[in-house]
């Protein structure tokens, strides 16, 4: 039984998140490497997201908001508003920098904030694709409702339902609401899992799961996901990988000299950057 708790992360400005992946005892649920909780807080007129340009190799940064708005810039020429519901998926592959922003039109305003930003590594095969930005209106992420849940499909397929989400490797990741107690299985016959409380409480084959907990579930084990009225939570899970993943800083890679070869592009300022931004997140010292 391993149960991950989110441990708080300063991203500066006074934003903390609660980081869940990677973990030392769990590096990467399925293809999953990273897991940032934001919120849900509300932050006063003067208090910005401003996360500057900085790089991504080897993996597809998924964002997935509760509550707010983040603007998204990128080095393929993307500007996108995210709301609450869509997906935005950027498959950074050889490499890509983006920008995350409060739009500026909720600039100086109180607003709510509440969201995931997850990452996925990409497979062996397709570590060096070419960068991509993929936008998902929240209207085509397929929705399965009735008196007991809601379950909203964002990428893979599962409880009948297939998301439109284009995905790199055998994966799913869905949003759960319980409206009243109920238990449900996950089939672990080819995937791992992490099932992350957001609000309220449940258990995983007895094993109680708070807010702010991951419960892993193993290839092959058999589990009981019991859940309480009103709680709320993510599941994510997929395939584990054969190959180990190097992560360093917002780099991923099954190879430690390509994590190198992006430092040094980064630091010499031959990585691809955002058109009409200035700024950037230099290279940390270690
Ligand atoms: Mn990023």
């Amino acid at each position: 039984m391993l149960k991950l708790k989110g441990m708080s992360h300063d991203l500066g400005g006074g934003f903390a998140v609660r980081r869940v992946l990677p973990k030392r005892e769990k590096r990467m649920v399925g293809p999953f490497i990273f897991l940032d909780h934001m919120g849900p807080f509300t932050a006063v007129p003067e208090q910005n997201i401003d996360v500057r340009p900085h790089p991504h190799i080897g993996l597809s940064t998924v964002t997935y908001l509760f509550q707010g708005e983040i603007m998204h810039r990128d080095s393929v020429g993307s500007e996108q508003v995210i709301l609450p519901g869509d997906v935005n998926w950027m498959i950074s592959g050889s490499g890509i920098s983006h920008s995350e922003r409060t739009p500026e039109r909720l600039r100086g305003t109180s607003r709510h904030l509440h969201g995931l930003q997850i990452w996925v590594a990409l497979p062996d095969h397709s570590e060096d694709a070419d960068p991509r930005f993929l936008h998902y209106n929240r209207k085509d992420i397929p929705v399965l409702e009735d008196d007991e849940k809601k379950i909203k499909v964002i990428a893979g397929e599962g409880f009948g339902l297939s998301s439109p989400v284009a995905i790199t490797s055998p994966l799913l990741y869905f949003e759960y609401e319980a409206k009243r107690a109920h238990s449900f299985s996950l089939d672990t016959h080819s995937f791992e899992y992490g099932v992350y409380m957001i609000e309220g409480s449940g258990s995983v084959s007895g094993e109680e799961l708070l807010a702010h907990e991951m419960h892993v579930i193993d290839l092959g084990e058999k589990n009981l996901i019991s859940v309480s009225r009103d709680s709320k939570f993510i599941v994510i899970g997929g395939e584990p990988f054969k190959t180990p993943r190097h992560i360093w800083w917002n780099l991923v890679s099954s190879s430690k000299e390509k994590i190198e070869a992006a430092k040094q592009k980064w630091k010499e300022g031959s990585f691809p950057m955002i058109d009409g931004e200035e700024d950037y997140i230099p290279l940390p010292q270690s």
